[in-house]
Parts: structure tokens; sequence; C-alpha cells
């Protein structure tokens, strides 16, 4: 395997220029899914590779792919890449670090004049926030099978204007129809969004998968009663029975496993009066965790203690599940040639579990794929102070080379 090293300074710059488009104070940016800003960014990131020797494919999700020819045309492509689209209080560095990471890969094999075997595919993905249109992760799911097309281009963005129509506007409706491009492997370099490798003081995430996701809407109904009459005993307070229930239910979670992610995030009391104890409370809990059969049977007890614990002070409940989003395991052999990848380069690492969503995750069902995760300063992501650091940008980018590279070889 050929080692060729990245240049960090020009991935720094390529960073800031694309950091310019929409920059906000503080030094965020603001790219929301197709506005102008975000096709001013996808315009400069078109050229950027044009000018690495990349043919561009538009698909009918408005998904740009960078195509470096390698030396056996008729072999599927090895990909990778990531989101350009921001949040509108967004960093320089979600999404935006793995499409650029992915750009200077291909720019250093041109300085080092190494072709791979495999055609090469740099993809930014349409939409991946989902800030005007709801959810994200359009491109990438389209582009694995999971949208209908016709669907997806009638929907409608927040401000009103569909997504078709903006694609059209902003010069990126392409023909190409879902899974056009026949694909190897998918690799995506991302900024971990959490404090966890920063605090391991590593520069390396190995990630072996994405956790699963549930949202449950809880209905506490007991009886309204006047604070002042009302003996405690003979109340159906329905507050006081969530109040319980939420202790009790942070204890039990934490008991099953110590990475089991526990949220209450609403809760609404009613009446909302000063001097009736409620008759209702709704809340919802945010339930995540890598393994699905742990969070079935935290499904399972949670509902069951809610209904005990309202019973206890004369209420019902009602848990309802309103979302469910299975864990996503990446490929094991992907994930070895990244930890590989990092330990000969000489980089520390950890093994990771993504607590986010990704582009990643549809590409998964379909082809192997995996993830790099690099720190960024205390974790923050989703705001203008978000940061990560060159000697860690160029970690991950090193790797994210030496992993493509190595998977190239094997595949020969
Ligand atoms: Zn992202």
């Amino acid at each position: 395997m050929t080692m060729v090293a990245i240049n960090s300074a020009r991935l720094v710059s390529s960073i800031e220029i694309m950091g310019a488009i929409g920059a906000l104070p503080g030094g965020g940016s603001c790219r929301v899914a197709l506005t102008d800003a975000d096709r001013d960014g996808r315009d400069l990131f078109v050229g950027w590779c044009k000018d690495a020797g990349c043919s561009i494919d538009i698909d009918c999700f408005g998904n740009i792919f960078a195509r470096l020819e390698g030396r056996d045309p008729t072999l599927p492509a090895i990909t990778f890449g990531s989101h350009l689209d921001t949040q509108p209080t967004g960093g320089r560095f979600d999404g935006i670090y793995g499409v650029l990471a992915g750009l200077e890969v291909l720019r250093s094999l041109n300085d080092a004049k190494v072709t791979p075997q495999h055609p090469l595919v740099l993809i930014n993905w349409t939409n991946e926030e989902g800030v005007r249109f709801n959810p994200g992760l359009t491109g990438a799911e389209g582009f694995a099978g999971e949208r209908d097309v016709a669907t997806t281009l009638a929907s409608k963005s927040t401000d009103g204007s569909s997504f078709g129509a903006e694609l059209t506007r902003t010069g990126y409706a392409g023909l190409h129809g879902p899974r056009f491009l026949d694909v190897a492997a998918y690799i995506e370099a991302h900024i971990e969004q959490g404090p966890i490798l920063e605090q391991a003081n590593v520069p390396i995430g190995v990630v072996t998968g994405v956790q699963g996701v549930r949202w449950y809407e809880v209905s506490v109904q007991g009886a309204n009663r006047h604070a002042g009459t009302t003996p405690m005993p003979a109340r159906q307070d329905s507050f006081m029975a969530v109040a319980e229930t939420a202790v009790v239910l942070r204890a039990h979670c934490r008991a099953l496993a110590a990475d089991l992610r526990f949220t209450i995030g609403r809760v609404a009391v009613a009446p909302g009066s000063v001097n009736t104890s409620p008759g209702q409370t709704k809340f919802t809990i945010d339930l995540r965790h890598p393994d699905e059969q742990l969070l079935d049977r935290a499904e399972i007890e949670i509902a069951a203690l809610i209904t005990e614990i309202a019973s206890r002070d004369g209420c019902t409940a009602e848990t309802k599940k309103t979302f469910h989003l299975k864990p996503v395991t990446f490929d094991a052999t992907l994930v070895s040639i990244v930890q590989q990848a990092s330990d000969v380069a000489g980089y520390g690492s950890k093994r990771i579990v993504s607590g986010a969503m990704h582009d990643a995750c549809p590409m998964a069902k379909i082809v192997p794929t995996t993830m790099i995760f690099i720190p960024c300063r205390d974790g923050v992501s989703h705001d203008v102070t978000e940061y990560a650091s060159e000697t860690d940008m160029a970690a991950g980018t090193n790797v994210l080379m030496r992993t493509i590279l190595a998977y190239d070889a094997i595949q020969q």
C-alpha cells in the first residue's frame, strides 16, 4: 500500500473558504439545504472537484457524485463523503469536514500520482440536517432506495417551496435514479459532536455503529382536585405520579445499562393551575442504546413501571411509541481496516458508537459502510463555536485515505 500524506494546511484552507459562504458572527456558517448559500457552497465544491480531475454526476435528489476514475472503471466505486448543508446556527465542520476531507484525499492521491484500482466517488448528500425539509437524511435515504422519488420531490419546505422546485432553482436537479451508481463501500469521516474522544484525548474514533432511538408519549390521567380541601390520600395527582416515575425510570435505566440514554424532554401539566392538583400530565421519553434487544427489554419494563406508579396514585397511564429507529452496525471488515489504518499511522483511537444519525445509516443498509470520528472542542456541534483542530482533522483524513487504499487493495 502506497503511503501518501495529506496536506492539512490545504484542508484547513478549504474549510475556511467554504465556511465563508453563509458566514455567521462567531465563526459558524448558515447554509441550510437548497438555499442560495447552499447552492454557492455546492458550486464551489463542484469547481474544486473538477479541478481535481473529477467528473460530476447529480441524481434526482440533488446528491453530488464527484468521480475520480480508477485503473479499472468497471469496478464498483469506493465512495466517501458527507454533507455541506448546515443548521441555521451551524458550525464549519459538521458534515463539511467529511466532504472536504474526502476532497483532500483525492487531491493528495493526485499529487502523489496514485491511481487506485477502483473508481473513487466523493459524495455530497442533500439535506442531511432536515431544517427546511423535514426530516433530514433526504439524499442518502433517497439514493439507498428508502424514499419515493415523486413524494420526495413534492415535499414542502418550512417556507412553502417544494424540494423538486428548489433543486431546479439551484441547478441541482439531476436525472439519475436511486442506486444508479454501483458502490463497493461507503466511508464517512465526521466530527464526533460529543465529548468522548476529547475526554479520552485521542484523535480517532473507530465507529462501530449508530445507536437505536425510540420515542414515547406518555399520558397519565388522574383527576383535578381542590388544592386546599382535598386531603393528600384522596388525590389522584397526575404530576406527582409522573415526578416519581421520572426518578424511578432514571434509576432503572441506569441499572439496566450504563450507556442506556434516557431523557424526559417535555412535560405538560394540565390544567396548570396553582391551586388545583393536576388531573393530567403528559411527557415524552427519548431512549437510546446500540442494542435493539436491550431497548426491547427497557421498553417493556418502562411501560410496566409507568402503569404501576400511576396506579399507586390513583391514576391510569398510557404509553405510546411514536418513533422507532433500529441501531446500525457497521461493516466488521471496514471497522477493522479503520482500526488498523489508525494504528499503523500511530494515532491513538477509541471504539465508539455514534450518538447521532448520519448519512452513513441508510448507506449501511445497502453497502459495506463505516465512519471515522474526530474530536470537536467541548463536544459542541450545531453551534457557531463548533471547532475541530488541524491536527485532529489531519489524523482523520489520513485514516480516511489509508482506509480507502487498504480497501482498494484487498478487493483486487
Ligand atoms: Zn452531520
